[in-house]
């Protein structure tokens, strides 16, 4: 494509895009589409020839879209938000269209500075100590696995030098809460713990770990002649939003010599909020955390950044250094290629920088609390109506609620949960996630699309309403 001919598609697209944003509550939330449709109506082979760009784009608007579940609506609220604001979307464009890639410090070198100056952006947004630098990852999931790798190195002295993993005579042990995200099991197995050597420790009343609980845990495996390696704890657990208690964990975890991750990937966000920052007490006893800004904060996906307090370890964790990416100037500059897997790195940053720029953190923290009024509106219309129990506290912009008819328990309770949710998720007016909390269905309300307003959580409230009573 030529530039002037990018430069009329560009701007059809932007006007597209605009347009799509403004009228998004006219839309269905859920796709309305069974699975297979949308495949049945691309040509299965590639065009032989040329097409012109406008045929590509009227396949976006006629196939492609009735095929999305929106979470961008005003009426999404499911699982967590991801929201791209449209100045990050334009610095996500940037990123592609200046066509650069970060694989050293020289191949690119406002890349990496501007990502070092991003991410300390981000540090004293959210609270945290100059002691901590950052790095920006695809997602959590890779952050948290870069976290277990580096305590696994720390653990075994550096097993990559020998025989890895493979040759150690005991087996490492991974704690993490029941609520821990499946991610963050993920990155324990893809780590090598293996799954026999991950513990889930037990939660309280609120849903938070209890480190009396993980102190047992890690006597017997001492005992029984494991070595304990790791903990992560979770700010903002993924069903509930529970708040682990990081500073009675940390404090575990400096005694027992044993690596403390943070996941605050959803309730990172908040930290930009003076008000909220007791979720991070302790946070400075803490070796790794993982904050998304592509959740509730507003960077395009994806952008997750990953904090250390020792970069130079995990440098020699992650380092490879072949000739051919060696410069002169290695010593005096932050080659990001060291700092995590991939050698290639998008111009991330930049979704982040332009994001923080034009909203300002006031910007920012005024929507942030804008989210957090409207869920305590919610919690209050819940817990003043008969028959509806909220089942978790409410700390940040997330309720877990049940319709609870007299007389009906059990698995009749259960059906009753997953029917109306999906009735209501089927009706393509809002959208929530049903999950399962003490072995029960309950329904998770998510506040905090960029979109969503008072009004759209009222709507969302009667439309409940009127699907399960
Ligand atoms: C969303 C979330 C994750 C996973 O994030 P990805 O960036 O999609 O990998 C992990 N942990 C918590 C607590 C989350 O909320």
């Amino acid at each position: 494509m030529h530039p002037e001919e990018f430069r009329r598609q560009g701007h059809a697209l932007i006007d597209w895009i605009a347009d799509y944003r403004a009228g998004l509550a006219e839309r269905p939330v859920r796709a309305q589409v069974e699975p297979g449709a949308v495949k049945a109506r691309l040509p299965a082979a590639p065009p032989a020839e040329p097409e012109p760009f406008e045929r590509v784009l009227a396949d976006v608007d006629q196939v492609l879209v009735p095929g999305l579940t929106l979470w961008a609506h005003p009426r999404f609220f499911g699982f967590f938000p991801s929201n791209g604001e449209l100045s990050s979307v334009l610095g996500d464009y940037l990123s592609t269209g200046l066509g650069v890639l970060g694989l050293s410090w020289q191949a690119s070198p406002a890349l990496s500075e501007l990502e070092e100056v991003t991410v300390d952006w981000l540090r004293q947004m959210t609270g945290l100590s100059s002691a901590w630098k950052g790095v920006i990852q695809d997602t959590a999931s890779t952050s948290s696995l870069l976290a277990l790798i580096c305590a696994r190195e720390r653990t075994t002295n550096f097993s990559i030098a020998r025989g890895g993993l493979q040759s150690e005579e005991r087996p490492l042990v991974v704690y993490v809460s029941k609520h821990a995200h499946s991610s963050v099991e993920k990155a324990a197995l893809l780590a090598g713990f293996g799954r026999a050597n991950v513990r889930a420790i037990d939660v309280d009343d609120s849903f938070a770990l209890r480190p009396d609980a993980l102190e047992r845990a890690i006597a017997d495996d001492r005992a029984a002649g494991r070595v304990p390696c790791a903990i992560v704890a979770t700010t903002g657990t993924t069903t509930t939003t529970a708040i682990d208690p990081i500073a009675a964990i940390a404090t575990l975890a400096k005694r027992e010599h044993l690596w403390l991750h943070v996941d605050a990937a959803m309730a990172g966000s908040a930290m930009i909020l003076p008000e909220l920052r007791w979720m991070w007490d302790g946070i400075e006893g803490a070796d790794s955390l993982v904050v998304n800004p592509h959740k509730w904060l507003g960077a395009a996906f994806d952008c997750s950044v990953y904090y250390v307090k020792d970069p130079e370890h995990l440098v020699r964790v992650m380092s490879t250094n072949p000739s051919y990416l060696q410069s002169s100037v290695d010593a005096r500059v932050t080659n990001y290629r060291d700092w995590g897997i991939p050698l290639g790195r998008r111009f991330r940053a930049l979704k982040l920088w332009c994001l923080i720029r034009e909203q300002g953190v006031s910007g920012l923290q005024a929507r942030l609390r804008r989210d957090l009024e409207n869920a305590k509106w919610f919690e209050q219309q819940v817990r003043a109506t008969p028959h509806w129990r909220v089942l978790a506290p409410v700390v940040l912009q997330t309720i877990c609620v049940r319709h609870e008819p007299p007389g009906v328990e059990g698995d009749a309770l259960d059906r009753h949960t997953q029917a109306w949710a999906e009735r209501l998720n089927a009706s393509g007016f809002a959208y929530v996630t049903p999950a399962t909390l003490d072995g029960r269905w309950m329904v998770r309300v998510s506040i905090g699309a960029l979109a969503t307003e008072r009004e759209h959580v009222a709507e969302l409230w009667t439309a409940m309403r009127s699907a399960a009573e």
